[in-house]
């Protein structure tokens, strides 16, 4: 079932139920794209029906944060839980499957560190490429090329937002049998330069004030995260008066 949060369709799923979807992915022919929204990307795409467009047509859509749970609350749709992406990406990696992933983005030399970690704790799992997130557009066509040449069962594409939804939209249908997941800072996460909320913040939902301490420059963008659950309690009211 889909929940519709000012217009972007965010699929109510738990994580168990994203984590089989996934894995059932990489059973088909086709290749699928999966998209991780926070309230910041959902606020993003409210501003922006291209990027509405992106995200809404990616084969999995999950609520990443507990400000779209938050969100899908006001507007009287409740979502069954939040599942996070760095949450859905290590339980792919932990599910003990032999599977082979592309590491597309990060820093120069992170997504290497990411590499060598996975190699050590996951030991089924198959770095079988990586390609840093900072080449020049024009690279594009030879970049599918030796994706595709690696075959993975999984490419992580972290190149931020919108830009890894962006470059897994365009690209999806010339890769081949892979499903392709829009990682963003889950690379930093893996490769070790970043570290994870404490347990107690991601309880009290406060990891967004973790992120606002860690990177202060992101105040800007985070600033987004109030307008949208300001907009979920307005599009409510509407709602009602309509
Ligand atoms: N990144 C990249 N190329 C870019 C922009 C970002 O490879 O042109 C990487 C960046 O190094 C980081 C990841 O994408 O590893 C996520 O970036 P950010 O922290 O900005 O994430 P967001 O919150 O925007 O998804």
């Amino acid at each position: 079932m889909k929940v519709d949060i000012l217009g972007l369709k965010i699929d109510d799923v738990t994580m168990d139920e994203a984590v089989k979807k996934v894995l059932g992915f990489t059973q088909s022919k086709k290749s699928h794209s999966i998209f991780t929204p926070n309230a910041e990307m959902a606020m993003a795409a409210v501003g922006n029906s291209d990027y509405m467009a992106v995200l809404n047509s990616a084969d999995l859509l999950i609520p990443d944060g507990s400000g779209v749970v938050l969100g899908a609350k006001f507007l009287g749709t409740p979502l069954r839980e939040k599942v996070a992406g760095i949450e859905l990406v290590l339980s792919l990696l932990s599910s003990g499957r032999k599977l082979s992933v592309f590491i597309y983005g990060g820093k120069p030399g992170i997504a290497e560190k990411a590499a060598e970690n996975i190699n050590e704790k996951f030991p089924s799992i198959n770095i079988c490429g990586i390609i840093h997130g900072y080449h020049d557009a024009s690279l594009e066509d030879s970049h599918i090329e030796i994706i595709n040449n690696a075959s993975p069962d999984f490419l992580f594409v972290a190149l931020g937002f919108p830009k890894q939804e962006e470059w897994i939209h365009r690209n999806i249908d010339r890769i081949k049998h892979c499903s392709a997941i829009g990682c963003g800072g889950t690379i930093d996460y893996l490769a070790g330069v970043v570290k994870r909320t404490p347990k107690f913040m991601i309880n009290l939902n406060l990891e967004w004030l973790d992120r606002l301490i860690r990177q202060p420059r992101r105040l800007g963008r985070m600033l987004r995260i109030p307008v949208f659950l300001f907009r979920c309690l307005k599009e409510r009211l509407f709602k009602k008066h309509k």
